[in-house]
Order: structure tokens, then C-alpha cells, then sequence
């Protein structure tokens, strides 16, 4: 299946300004993770964080997500034309489903916050299963599934609340390279086709390759403290070649600028 070009916007979904964070006490010093962290997001783009274990990558999306309130900044999501503040859904490297409950059970989990009623969620919970490519494998439990399914349950169960960002932390980082391959290309194709509401990705990879495969826009994250230390943006077209030379050598000059 090809990779369908999405059509850019100069609209913004969200704005995260001056964001600091640190984990232990404030006054006792603690470990400063993120030092002013700027970041924008437009619609219709797919942005990739890149850098080191430890730099502070899951510590933004988690702020982002509003799992973790950041000591200092502003994470100002835009309001649609309804007025409506975008929703935001996550997807984690180790899948994070309860394994005694059915792919049903965890995908229909996603929508519990909204009190979405028993019937509507069940309807909604089984049409992302199906959009994800599981269909079939409604009453499975994570344990009858491989990591790429399992990742799929992951995926169904961020996009059954209609997110406008998806936020994806290292999806694939626990998958073999063909299955993450396979992944990334069903879920860009699905959003290339308007089958899927989302106005925009923000991923965060250790993985060069990855990075330059899917995204518009790089940001490389620095160490100790996180911070953003360069922007790259991708001009290659969809879909994207690993062998290209023009996509091995922005590789290659991602690669100096981060070590
Ligand atoms: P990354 O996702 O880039 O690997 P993280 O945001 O997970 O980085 O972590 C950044 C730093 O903060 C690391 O040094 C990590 O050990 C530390 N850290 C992460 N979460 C916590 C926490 N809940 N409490 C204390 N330190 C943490
Ligand atoms: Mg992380």
C-alpha cells in the first residue's frame, strides 16, 4: 500500500512554551529533565523528538498528555472552530494493556473517561479494532497476541476516542524492524486516507531511521538538560526509501548533530 501525501496547514494545534520540568524536590536541586522546552505543532504534520535515553522525550509527552503537571510553562492547546480543545490520546513502547482483559475490554477501556454509554462504546471500540486490522481477535487476550498485534490494540485503543494529537512514545521501539515497518505504514496510510480524525503525530524515537521515514519535522532533543537542539525539517516524498541516498545522508548528518 502506497503512503498517501497529506496536505500541510499553517493552522496550530498546540503550543508548549518555556516548559521546565524536575524530578525531586524544587530548592533542593533535583534533576533538572526538561530546561524551556519550546515546541509548536501545526495541523497535518507528523513531528519526531529524537534523542537520547534519559534526555527528557517521555517527560514532554507526558506533560502534553496532562499526566504529569511540568514545574514551569505553558502547554496551550488551540481551540477548533467549535471551540472544542483538541483531545489527545498516547501510545507506549511496552503497549501498557491489562493482560485479563480481551482486546475488546482494553480498547473500550480507552473510552471510559468520557462516559461514553455501555452500547456506544462498544460499537466505537469495535470499529477501531477492525479499522486497526483486527478484526477477529476481539475476545483474544494480549497474551494470544504477537507484539505487532498487541501495538495494534495499543493503537485502537488511542484512536476510539477520535484524538486530534496522537501522541506515540517509542511505539515501535519493542517490535522487529518488518512488524514496525508494517505498523507505521498501516497507520500513516489510514490517516493519509481521512479514515482516522487526527490533526497531527508527535513521536518520540531513538531510532534515526524511524525519525526520517515518518515525520515532516525532526526536533533533536539534547541531554542533561532536555532541551530542543536542532529542527530538521524532512523534505523527502512519502513513501520513503531507507536506501535513497538523499535519505541516507540526512541520516547521516542527524547522526553527526546528535553526537
Ligand atoms: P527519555 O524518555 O528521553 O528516556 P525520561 O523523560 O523518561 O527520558 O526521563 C528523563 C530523566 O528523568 C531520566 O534521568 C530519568 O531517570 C528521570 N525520571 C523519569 N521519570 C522519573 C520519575 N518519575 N521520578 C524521578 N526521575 C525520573
Ligand atoms: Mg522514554
Amino acid at each position: 500500500m502506497a503512503t498517501l501525501a497529506r496536505t500541510a496547514t499553517a493552522n496550530t494545534l498546540l503550543k508548549v512554551e518555556h516548559l521546565t520540568h524536575r524530578y525531586g524536590k524544587v530548592g533542593s536541586g533535583g534533576l533538572l529533565v526538561l530546561d524551556d522546552v519550546d515546541l509548536t505543532l501545526r495541523e497535518n504534520e507528523v513531528v519526531g523528538l529524537l534523542g537520547r535515553s534519559g534526555s527528557g522525550k517521555s517527560t514532554l509527552l507526558r506533560s502534553i498528555a496532562g499526566l504529569i503537571r511540568p514545574d514551569e510553562g505553558a502547554i496551550d492547546f488551540v481551540p477548533d472552530e467549535h471551540g472544542a480543545a483538541p483531545s489527545v490520546s498516547m501510545v507506549f513502547q511496552t503497549f501498557a494493556l491489562f493482560p485479563w482483559l480481551t482486546v475488546l475490554q482494553n480498547v473500550e477501556l480507552g473510552l471510559e473517561a468520557q462516559r461514553v454509554p455501555a452500547e456506544e462504546r462498544r460499537t466505537r471500540a469495535l470499529a477501531a479494532i477492525d479499522l486497526i486490522g483486527l478484526d477477529g481477535f476481539e475476545n483474544a487476550y494480549p497474551k494470544e497476541l504477537s507484539g505487532g498485534m498487541r501495538q495494534r490494540v495499543g493503537l485502537a485503543r488511542a484512536i476510539v476516542v477520535n484524538p486530534s494529537l496522537l501522541l506515540m512514545d517509542e511505539p515501535f521501539s519493542a517490535l522487529d524492524v518488518l512488524t514496525a515497518e508494517t505498523l507505521r505504514t498501516d497507520l500513516l496510510d489510514l490517516w493519509a486516507e481521512g479514515r482516522m480524525p487526527i490533526k497531527s503525530i508527535l513521536i518520540v524515537t531513538h531510532n534515526i531511521e524511524e525519525a526520517v521515514l515518518m515525520c515532516d519535522r525532526i526536533l533533536v532533543f539534547s541531554s542533561n538538560p532536555g532541551r530542543v537542539a536542532a529542527e530538521i525539517k524532512v523534505d523527502l516524498p512519502q513513501p520513503r526509501d531507507r536506501l535513497d541516498p538523499p535519505f541516507r545522508a540526512l541520516v547521516d548528518d542527524i547522526y553527526a548533530r546528535m553526537t
